[in-house]
């Protein structure tokens, strides 16, 4: 069984920590540090680092690959269309790579980058800076229309996934999501369950996909309140999801 925890690193990024102890291997995913998981792999001898996942091209996401992959034997898995430095096996839309006994999914989710990719095994995501828990990446290349298509992509997955994005940035998305829907309910009791969390200097990773569909107002284009709310914003008749989207995506931009 593969156990996953987090390795802080910066302010708000966390690399992901595969390990399986039959082999005592593991993997982590978007190191945009080495130093914390160097540290770790110090403090826990008999570990060896096998495999290196990427989700896109950021330094925050790559920075530690190099140093990493001179350290240990790490293979490195990255998007195909992007720049991911010592990448050894370069990842396409639906390709399947076998990874400490799992077998990933791997999705292209264009619109925080073009080449933006997310790795699923049954009900465990891993999803960089697309999706985001109450939220979702900004838009560095690709379009709205990208990234709402992306994110419908992720909602389609099973209703029990386990998100495991990059950032801890879910109180701040819960102010946003607030803002576009105060008489939701499940926001409210989230923000209640999150600033205890972080009073407590806890993590509020990961999420789920069935409560993100209940609190994350970019998952939430199709709700009435939402267009409602998007188009008094930008002033215009939103008819599609992704045209709701992109209302609320430059809304945030600025919030
Ligand atoms: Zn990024």
């Amino acid at each position: 069984m593969i156990q996953i925890s987090a390795l802080p690193a910066f302010t708000d990024n966390y690399i992901w920590l595969l390990q399986d102890p039959s082999t005592q291997r593991c993997a982590v995913v978007d190191p945009g540090d080495a130093g914390p998981v160097l540290a770790w792999l110090q403090a826990n001898p008999g570990w060896q680092l096998s495999d290196i996942l990427i989700t896109h091209h950021h330094h925050d996401h790559v920075g530690g690959v190099e140093p990493l992959k001179s350290a240990t034997d790490a293979k490195v898995y990255g998007p195909a269309s992007e720049k991911i430095p010592a990448r050894d096996i370069a990842l396409q839309d639906n390709d399947r790579v076998t990874v400490l006994g799992w077998d990933f999914d791997v999705y292209t989710v264009p619109g925080h980058t073009l080449g933006h990719i997310a790795y699923y095994h049954q009900g465990v995501l891993f999803c960089g800076d697309t999706l985001f828990a109450a939220g979702c990446g900004r838009l560095f290349e690709g379009t709205p229309e990208q990234m709402h298509a992306s994110l419908q992509r992720l909602a389609a997955l099973p209703a029990d996934t386990l998100v495991y994005c990059t950032h801890e940035y879910t109180q701040s998305n819960l102010k946003f999501a607030q803002a576009v829907e105060p008489d939701n309910a499940d926001i409210a009791e989230r923000v209640a369950d999150v600033n205890q969390l972080r009073a407590r200097g806890e993590m509020t990773l990961p999420s789920n996909l069935a409560l993100e569909k209940r609190t994350n107002p970019f998952l939430r284009t199709a709700e009435t309140s939402v267009k409602q709310k998007a188009d008094e914003r930008n002033g215009r008749d939103n008819r599609s999801g992704a045209e709701v989207f992109a209302s609320l995506r430059a809304w945030k931009d600025k919030f």
